[in-house]
């Protein structure tokens, strides 16, 4: 049973929490090329422009959309990754840390 001070210490909390939330996503960037952590994964925002020489595990057709790490919906032109520390990745990008979606 939760109590009267159990609410009350309860709801201030989960409002902070939330607050917090909205406001990493709307702090979301989108990842350059150039950051390091883009630069260490070899992503490209065009997956077509990747050099394959550089990236032999590229396979054309994949792509950040059919990636398990792109962290938006289908059709969205940018979307949090969970590689590049929640930075926006383009749709049509790629990185050596691609996995196919389930
Ligand atoms: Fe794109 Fe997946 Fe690489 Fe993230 S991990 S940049 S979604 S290919």
């Amino acid at each position: 049973m939760t109590t009267r001070r159990q609410f009350v210490i309860t709801l201030p909390a989960a409002a902070l929490v939330l607050a917090a939330t909205r406001t990493t996503f709307a702090q979301a960037v989108k990842l350059e090329e150039t950051d390091p952590q883009a630069v260490g994964l070899g992503y490209r925002h065009d997956a077509t422009k990747v050099d394959a020489k550089k990236s032999p595990t590229y396979v054309a057709g994949r792509n950040c959309a059919n990636c398990q790490l792109f962290l938006g919906k289908t059709g969205e032109a940018w979307a949090a990754c969970g590689a590049m520390g929640g930075k926006l990745v383009n749709a049509k990008g790629w990185c050596l840390a691609w996995v196919a979606k389930a």
